[in-house]
């Protein structure tokens, strides 16, 4: 056995353990459906290549080539539908279908109608790369992309280019067309150097895929770790984390600090319950969150306590800022807390060149003290 041969044995191999890899990720994070794809796309790909291996070729009955044909497609086609669900990209499942069944078609039609292996070649190894260069595309125009979407993009697409030269070359140099025949197929170089690209690549790709996924998990649990569950602002460790950050980088730029309470909040827990404060809180929360601007960060840091890191301007910002939230606040009309008004107090400070945070956040709350003792629903900076 040549060792180009080798890899022929070695990628339904591969396949299946990366297929279990990804069913037991998938049972550990079952609201991930891209994981199971995934490994639907591994298992795929090893029983293709078992099939072309174990399935005698029979002239006219074509089941080593259908059946390897399907299977094939099938890996391609759960593999760009995992990549692509896995960024938010839905409504896949259409045109892959589609696309597959023409080149199945095609290839049904290269056998049993127009029998050429050549061409049949040439159809299921471009319309692999069209489909995975394809899907590659489509990655870049995903909502949020990460780093590792960037590697993924040039895996796949240098996957998908690298059938064309590699189809065209081989089959010129190897094989000129009309002279293969499935005996010799199996001998060929085209196919050890199909097999010796296809080991290095699906392990190229699904190492990339593991990777995205263990991200994607890493991002999911610094997201509830930092941010906060009523509001879509960020909790308190949250806070001192990205706020300390923007804080450092302002050198000597003007930056103020608004600390908002919400009055006599408990009063409306004890009226209209929790679930009620609640919806009170998330108001609030949202109203803080539409005032931010990019340079901006906010957060929830106690029960019903906010507080604002503007960085875009200094203490008349900051009071125009809170202003307009005390304002707003005072506008809000909700159904759990009937015709009670609800007002907040707010307090400010300017934060002074390269003053920490925690000194900033002890002024501010003075502040609010302050406002808090002079009566409520006011603004003291
Ligand atoms: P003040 O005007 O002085 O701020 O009075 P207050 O009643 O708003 O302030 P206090 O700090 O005495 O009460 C805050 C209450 O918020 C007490 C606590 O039960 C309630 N609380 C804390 N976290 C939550 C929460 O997540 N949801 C709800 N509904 N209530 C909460
Ligand atoms: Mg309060
Ligand atoms: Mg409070």
């Amino acid at each position: 056995m040549t060792p180009l041969r080798l890899f022929t044995l070695l990628n339904p191999a591969i396949g299946i353990v990366f297929a279990t890899v990804f069913l037991l990720l998938w049972l550990n994070q079952r609201n991930r459906p891209y994981i199971l794809l995934m490994s639907g796309a591994s298992a795929a790909y090893a029983l293709a290549v078992t099939a072309q291996i174990t399935i005698p070729p029979m002239p006219r009955v074509g089941l080593n080539t259908m059946v390897s044909a399907v299977l094939y497609q099938s890996a391609i086609g759960l593999f760009v539908e995992a990549m692509l669900t896995r960024v938010g990209l839905v409504d896949n499942r259409r045109w892959i279908l589609a696309i597959s069944a023409v080149i199945l078609g095609a290839i049904a039609y290269f056998f049993y109608v127009h029998d050429s292996l050549s061409t049949r070649i040439y159809v299921q190894n471009l319309g692999a790369g069209a489909m995975l260069c394809f899907a590659a595309l489509r990655l870049r125009t995903a909502p949020a992309r990460k780093p590792i979407d960037r590697v993924l993009f040039w895996v796949v697409l240098l996957t998908g280019l690298h059938f064309l030269p590699r189809t065209i070359l081989t089959m010129l140099v190897d094989v000129p067309a009309g002279m293969i025949t499935p005996e010799n197929f199996a001998r060929s170089l085209f196919y050890s150097l199909l097999s010796f690209a296809l080991v290095i690549l699906a392990l190229l790709l699904c190492l990339t895929f593991l990777l995205a996924v263990a991200l994607d998990v890493v991002d999911d649990l610094r997201r509830d770790r930092n941010e906060d569950s009523l509001t879509p602002l960020l909790n308190r460790r949250g806070f001192e984390e990205e706020a300390g950050r923007r804080l450092a980088g302002l050198h000597g730029a003007p930056a103020a600090l608004i600390y908002c309470d919400i009055d006599r909040f408990k009063a409306i827990n004890d009226s209209y319950g929790h679930a009620a404060g609640d919806e009170v809180i998330r108001a609030v929360g949202e109203l803080v969150a539409g005032e931010l601007g990019r340079e901006d960060c906010a957060a929830r840091i106690g029960g019903e306590e906010f507080v604002i890191l503007l960085a875009r301007g200094g203490l008349d910002e900051a009071r125009a800022l809170a202003e307009r939230l005390r304002l707003r606040i005072g506008e809000l009309r909700l159904g759990a807390v009937k015709e009670s008004a609800l007002t907040a107090s707010f307090g400010i400070a300017e934060a002074r060149p390269d003053e920490p945070l925690d000194a900033v956040m002890e002024r501010a709350d003075e502040m609010l003290y302050r406002a808090k003792r002079g009566g409520r629903n006011q603004v003291r900076a």
